[in-house]
């Protein structure tokens, strides 16, 4: 059987040998020094750069869609588990809605409410309109908006991968 190769002390992208770099890293079939690590690192962070240059404001907050019989009679555990008395609350003929925390509890009749019911969540945002574009970029759908809900600018949309989510630009 003929010796396995010796490993190989110079980088396989710029020749630099073990005296010209501060550290040389050896995998199975090449090496690379530590100046062409960095140049790799590099290009690596300007890509990660334009990923976020070119999107909307990152996602505010994440709010817990919790469907409950009851909002008033559901209110006091969700109270505690935020550790807070803050409630938004908002009604309308079809929905009866609190905010507390990072949960928003809702009641509905079930006809009213069936559109909603697969969301997994509502997403906070700063810039609706971008926003809708990234993800129209991305190759989601829109299911409804946006548009002026009871909470604030609203929309939703279907990610690629099914998943079903509320958007939600809050009026201050
Ligand atoms: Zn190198």
């Amino acid at each position: 059987m003929p010796n396995p190769a010796p490993p190989q002390s110079s980088c396989s992208f710029c020749s630099r040998g073990e005296a010209q770099a501060s550290f040389i890293v050896r995998g199975g079939r090449g090496a690379i020094c530590s100046s062409c690590l960095e140049a790799a690192y590099a290009v690596l962070e300007d890509e990660r750069e334009d990923l976020f240059e070119d999107g909307p404001p990152p996602i505010r907050g994440a709010l817990a869609q919790v469907w409950v019989p009851d909002v008033e009679a559901a209110l006091p555990l969700y109270q505690r588990l935020a550790g807070s008395d803050e409630i938004r609350r908002i009604r309308s003929d079809e929905l009866d809605l609190a905010r507390v925390g990072p949960f928003l509890l809702l009641t509905g009749s079930t006809e009213a409410t069936a559109p909603y019911r697969d969301r997994v969540a509502t997403l906070l945002v700063d810039d609706m309109d971008e926003t809708r574009a990234a993800l129209l970029d991305a190759g989601a759908s829109l299911v409804e908006g946006p548009g002026d809900g009871l909470a604030g600018i609203h929309m939703i949309a279907r990610h690629p991968d099914g998943a079903v989510f509320e958007y939600l630009q809050e009026t201050s």
